[in-house]
C-alpha cells in the first residue's frame, strides 16, 4: 500500500475513533496517538524515504491535508463534549425555586434597647431631641453643675466609680443637663430633650442592682412651664409602657437638682391596684424621680430663672422592662443568655 492510501487509512481509523470518544481526555489521547511525535502519521510518514523524489511533495500535501482535517475534527468534536458537559452539569445545578428557603437566624434589639428606643420613639413625637452625653464625665458637670457641690451629703447617695479626683464614670444621665441648658438658644424656642445611656455606680451585685444600668434623663425648659406640664408628660409616658388604663401618682421626695421633687408611681398594671405581689399590696409602683428644675441648676448655667422654668425626670428603663416583663433579677439583662434575649420581641 502506497503512503498516501496509508494515510487515508489512518484518517479514516482517527475519524471512527475520534467519533467514540465520550470525554476531552480521551480525545487527547486520540489527538497524541495519531498528531503526536511518536504518532501513526509520523510513522507512515518514515516511509518518505523510500518514496522517489518527485512523489514526496504530493506525499507532503497529503500528510498536510490529513493533519488539518483530523486537527479540525478533533476540535469540534472537542467544543461539542464541553458543551455536553457544561449543560449536563448545569442540568444537575438546576435550583428549584418550589422548595422552601433555609431559615436565616434573624437578630433582635436587645430588651433593653427595644425598652428605650420605644421612649425615644414617644418622645420624639412629642417634639423632643435626643442627645447623647458621654460616659466619663468631669466631677464638675456630673456633681457640681446639678447642685451637688463638694461635700454635699447626697453624694453618698450615689457610690462613685472615680478615675482621677476630677473625672470619673458618670454615675446619672443628669450631667447632659447642665450641657445642654449651656448651649441652648433660648431665642430659638425651648429646650425639650431626652437622653438616654449607661451610667455607673459602685453598688454591690445583687438581684436588683448592677454596676452599669441605664437611666433616660428628660428635661424640658421654657416659659411659663408647670408641674401640670410634668404630670401630663409623665401620665402619656406611664400609658406608653405600661397601658392605657395606668394612672399615676406624686409623691414628694427630695432630689438636689430638683425642686420641688417628685417620686412617680404607676398604678399596678398586673392586678390594676387591687395589690398584688408585683406591687406588694400597695396598687402602685415606683417607676421614676422627678421634678422642677432647681433655680441653681438653671443659673449655673446662665439660663435666667426668673423668666424660665421647667421640668426634669429621670427613669431606668433596667427596672421599667423587669417590671414589664417580670424579670426579677437585673443581671439577666447583661450576661447574654441568647435563651432569656430571644423572648423579647417588639411588638412594633
Ligand atoms: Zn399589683
Amino acid at each position: 500500500m502506497g503512503i498516501e492510501e496509508q494515510l487515508t487509512t489512518v484518517l479514516a481509523k482517527a475519524v471512527i475513533e475520534a467519533d467514540k470518544a465520550e470525554s476531552v481526555k480521551e480525545l487527547e489521547t486520540i489527538r497524541v496517538s495519531y498528531l503526536g511525535k511518536k504518532g501513526e502519521i509520523t510513522s507512515v510518514l518514515k516511509g518518505v524515504k523510500d518514496v522517489a523524489p518527485e512523489q514526496r511533495p504530493v506525499i507532503g500535501k497529503k500528510a498536510n491535508e490529513v493533519r488539518d482535517e483530523l486537527t479540525t475534527l478533533l476540535s469540534h468534536k472537542k467544543e461539542r463534549l464541553e458543551k455536553e458537559a457544561l449543560e449536563r452539569q448545569l442540568e444537575k445545578e438546576t435550583i428549584d425555586v418550589t422548595l422552601p428557603g433555609k431559615q436565616v437566624s434573624k437578630g433582635q434589639t436587645h430588651v433593653l434597647t427595644q425598652i428605650m428606643e420605644e421612649i425615644e420613639d414617644l418622645f420624639l413625637g412629642m417634639g423632643y431631641q435626643i442627645i447623647e452625653g458621654n460616659e466619663v464625665e468631669s466631677d464638675h458637670y456630673n456633681f457640681e453643675r446639678v447642685n451637688l457641690p463638694q461635700n454635699h451629703p447626697a453624694r453618698d447617695m450615689q457610690d462613685t466609680f472615680y478615675i482621677t479626683p476630677d473625672v470619673l464614670l458618670r454615675t446619672h444621665t443628669s450631667p447632659i443637663q447642665a450641657r445642654t441648658l449651656e448651649s441652648h438658644d433660648f431665642s430659638k424656642g425651648p429646650l425639650k430633650m431626652i437622653s438616654p445611656g449607661k451610667v455607673y455606680r459602685r453598688d454591690t451585685d445583687d438581684a436588683t442592682h448592677s454596676h452599669q444600668f441605664h437611666q433616660i434623663e428628660g428635661m424640658v425648659i421654657a416659659e411659663n412651664i408647670t408641674m401640670a406640664d410634668l404630670k401630663g408628660t409623665l401620665e402619656l409616658l406611664a400609658k406608653k409602657m405600661f397601658g392605657e388604663d395606668r394612672e399615676i401618682r406624686l409623691r414628694p421626695s427630695y432630689f438636689p437638682f430638683t425642686e420641688p421633687s417628685v417620686e412617680v408611681d404607676v398604678s399596678c398594671f398586673k392586678c390594676g391596684g387591687t395589690g398584688c405581689n408585683v406591687c406588694k399590696g400597695t396598687g402602685w409602683i415606683e417607676i421614676l424621680g422627678a421634678g422642677m428644675t432647681h433655680p441653681n441648676v438653671l443659673e449655673m448655667s446662665g439660663v435666667d430663672s426668673t423668666k424660665y422654668s421647667g421640668f426634669a425626670f429621670g427613669l431606668g428603663p433596667d427596672r421599667i422592662a423587669m417590671l414589664k416583663y417580670g424579670v426579677d433579677d437585673i443581671r439577666n439583662f447583661y450576661l447574654n443568655d441568647q435563651r432569656f434575649l430571644k423572648q423579647f420581641k417588639r411588638k412594633g
